[in-house]
This record gives structure tokens, C-alpha cells and sequence, in this order.
């Protein structure tokens, strides 16, 4: 039984189009693809920027967020009611039914897991402005959401991070700060985070040919 937290409360400052919750792809809000891509959980709970308008007709129940990620997936969990939770970006509305199924199996195994990628270019760390050190890609990932937990172990990481004064970009982060390990699963390119203006393009084309 799982309880899907939306973190979709952030104003979309680098793609500068107001908050991602509510811009469109494909004729559907984001909010609206994460929802869908979600249609077998049993709960959703969604985070939005304080004072925005509650969307209507979508199977979820809806939350003010709080000033970071962080904060709002905090006051999502308080709410959360089942053992497990998946928590997800709204901006990442390309979710497959295989990748959740992959994060949910690693989750009920470990208690804690999300989605990988190997980097497909080369790394470096620039010098000035100049080509510097070439950073071995083979030993790094990209971390993609849905990222899957028990639930009681979320609850005890983000406490643990209140009370440290730590603050992630993640979930999995405050976990593994908890001294929790977190498995990896297979991510995929097309839960790509939609984070600047040229990503809406990708996007919209994704959407022609998206079929979870
Ligand atoms: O800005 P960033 O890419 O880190 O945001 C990641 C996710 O966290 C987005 O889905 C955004 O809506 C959410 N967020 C939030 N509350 C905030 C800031 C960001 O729910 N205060």
C-alpha cells in the first residue's frame, strides 16, 4: 500500500514559466501527468506553492508546501497513511509503470531505493574558464525520482535533518545521512527533469509518442 507525495510547490525559477505544477505538455498540466502516472496508488498527496488555485477533477489530495523541497515533502509525509511512500517531482512527468514497479520491488526489499543513470558525456572540472580535469564518469550517476520508502524510515530521516539543520535536494540523501544504505534501480531518459526552456520542446515531442 502506497501513498504518493508530490513535492510541487517550487515557482519554476529556471525555467521562468511560473510554477511546473501548472504548465502544460502535451494538452495536460505537469501536475496532471504525475497524477496519471500514479493512477494505481492508493493515496496522492500533492505540495503547492502557498495560495495557488486547488486543481480540479484530479484524484489527489492537496497541501500547502513549504519554502524548500525539503520542507514540503515533510508536511506531505506528516499527512502520508500508508507503509510505504514513492515520492515524486513534478517535473519529471514521463514515469513509466516499469520504472515504478522497479523502485517499488527494491523499496519492499530494502526500504529505501530510487532510479539511476550512468552519465553519457564526459566529465570534467573546468580550470578558469579552461578544459580541466577529466572526472572518471564510469564511478558517477544521475539520481531521477520516484524514490521509494517505508514510510516510518522517511519520517525518522527528515527528523533527523530538522534537528541536524541538514538540507538535500532529495529524500534519499537524508536516509543515507540517517546511515541507511539506499539501493539503485534502473532509471530512464525519458523521467528526465523538465528544468530549462529547451526541455519544453523534448517534452511536447515526448508526449506525441508517450505511452506508459
Ligand atoms: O527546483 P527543484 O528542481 O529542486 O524542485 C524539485 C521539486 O521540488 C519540484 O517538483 C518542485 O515543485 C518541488 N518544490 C517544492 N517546494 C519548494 C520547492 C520545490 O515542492 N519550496
Amino acid at each position: 500500500m502506497v501513498s504518493v507525495l508530490i513535492p510541487a510547490a517550487g515557482n519554476g525559477e529556471r525555467l521562468g514559466l511560473g510554477p511546473k505544477a501548472f504548465l502544460r505538455v502535451g494538452g495536460k498540466t505537469l501536475l496532471e501527468w504525475a497524477v496519471d502516472a500514479f493512477r494505481e496508488a492508493a493515496e496522492v498527496l500533492v505540495a503547492l506553492p502557498p495560495g495557488a488555485p486547488v486543481p480540479k477533477g484530479l484524484r489527489a489530495t492537496f497541501l500547502e508546501g513549504g519554502r524548500s523541497r525539503q520542507e514540503s515533502v515533510s508536511r506531505l509525509l506528516e499527512a502520508a497513511s500508508l507503509p510505504l511512500v514513492l515520492v515524486h517531482d513534478v517535473a519529471r512527468p514521463f514515469v513509466s509503470q516499469r520504472l515504478v514497479g522497479r523502485v517499488l520491488e527494491a523499496t519492499r526489499a530494502t526500504g529505501a531505493a530510487v532510479p539511476v543513470l550512468p552519465l553519457p558525456d564526459t566529465l570534467i572540472r573546468p580550470e578558469g574558464e579552461g578544459y580541466g580535469e577529466v572526472v572518471p564518469r564510469e564511478a558517477l550517476r544521475l539520481v531521477q525520482t520516484p524514490q521509494g520508502f517505508f514510510t516510518a524510515l522517511l519520517r525518522e530521516a527528515h527528523a533527523y535533518a530538522r534537528k541536524r539543520g541538514l538540507s538535500a535536494t532529495d529524500d534519499a540523501q537524508l536516509v543515507r545521512a540517517l546511515g541507511y544504505p539506499v539501493a539503485l534501480v534502473e532509471g530512464e531518459r525519458a523521467a528526465f527533469k523538465i528544468t530549462y526552456p529547451e526541455d519544453l520542446p523534448l517534452a511536447e515531442a515526448l508526449a506525441r509518442v508517450w505511452n506508459a
